[in-house]
């Protein structure tokens, strides 16, 4: 990525190519309005819910807005987008917890949407700031993803710890703390299997891993991330509510938001689940995640 630009030039730039530029649209609106009415609204409502926002989070802070404004006693379209964006901002302003080492981050999410990669990033971006960091591939149902997760780990240059296709993804994790306890390992991320087909069994496996962590890793912070695809829009949401279901999810890692320009997905997915995006993945390399930053995230789509 061009460094100087950053992420969320980038972004903007898509954005702009884009048919369903946000900031356009909102633009045409404030301009193609004299003062705030009934339709002004009507319109902003739509152009969320074209940008991915999806109907409950548009309506809110379209609700939200108008609470503003009446309290302001604005009826200025300009001071609206403002307010809009604070009432935005709000929203999505969370604070990832601190990190405290050691860490074990559990990795879940479906086949596809970038779960590998997002560790093979995620590794590259611990060990550019000076940790020592080792993957554990529990994803033991198809020997392809221990061999994907292998050629992220070359890549990132950090160790990992594999089984062969079919052990117990806990035995893995067993494994895997036994090494970082004995090499001092900073920070563990595990891969788990990506399938939610069969939801009991997935849950067995992820609390037998959740049990083992618990025994003989107490003294490892432990976070759960789930691996969204931003290009699945809405239909990844109600992938995302069966995982939230399943696991113990602290936050959400959302991939491809390279690949659509409809940034809003993040707020409806803060919306919908109540979970905080703490990284956006931005394209296929080992470089290409950021650190969510809501200011600046809604400055670019806005
Ligand atoms: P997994 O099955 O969930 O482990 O998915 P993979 O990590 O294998 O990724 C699936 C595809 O998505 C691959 O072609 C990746 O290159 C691609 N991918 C992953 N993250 C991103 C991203 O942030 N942006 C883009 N454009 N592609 C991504």
């Amino acid at each position: 990525m061009d460094e100087k630009k950053g992420l969320f030039g980038m972004i903007r730039d898509r954005l702009t190519r884009s048919r369903e530029n946000v900031a356009q649209r909102v633009d045409e609106l404030v301009h193609n309005y004299k003062a705030i009415e009934d339709e002004f609204y009507e319109d902003l409502s739509d152009v969320l819910v074209m940008a991915d926002v999806g109907i409950p989070a548009a309506e809110k802070a379209v609700k939200q807005l108008k609470e503003h404004v009446k309290a302001e006693r604005t009826d200025s379209p300009e001071r609206a987008r403002a307010i809009l964006k604070d009432i935005l901002k709000d929203e999505l302003r969370n604070t990832r917890p601190p990190l405290k080492w050691p860490m074990v981050m559990l990795v879940v999410g479906v086949n596809g949407v970038g779960k590998t990669t997002t560790i093979g990033k995620l590794a590259a971006r611990f060990k550019a700031a000076q940790h020592s960091v080792m993957l554990c591939a529990a994803d033991t149902f198809r020997a392809a993803a221990a061999d994907q997760l292998s050629i992220w780990a070359d890549r990132a240059g950090v160790p990992i710890i594999r089984h062969t296709e079919g052990a117990d993804p806990a035995a893995v994790v067993f494994d895997g703390i036994a090494s970082a306890k004995s090499h001092g390992t900073d920070l563990m991320i595990v891969d788990t299997a990506g399938r939610l087909h069969n939801k009991k069994q997935l849950m067995e496996e992820l609390n037998k891993i959740y049990r083992i962590l618990a025994r003989e890793y107490p003294q490892a912070d432990m976070r759960t991330l789930l691996v969204m695809d931003a290009t699945t829009g809405q239909n990844g949401l109600q992938q995302a509510k069966a995982f939230l279901d399943t696991a113990k999810v602290n936050g959400i890692v959302l991939t491809k938001l390279d690949g659509t320009a409809k940034g809003g997905i993040v707020i409806a997915i803060q919306q919908a689940l109540g979970m905080p995006v703490w990284y956006v993945g931005v394209g296929e390399g080992l470089d290409d995640l950021e650190p969510f930053d809501a200011d600046a995230f809604i400055e670019a789509i806005f």
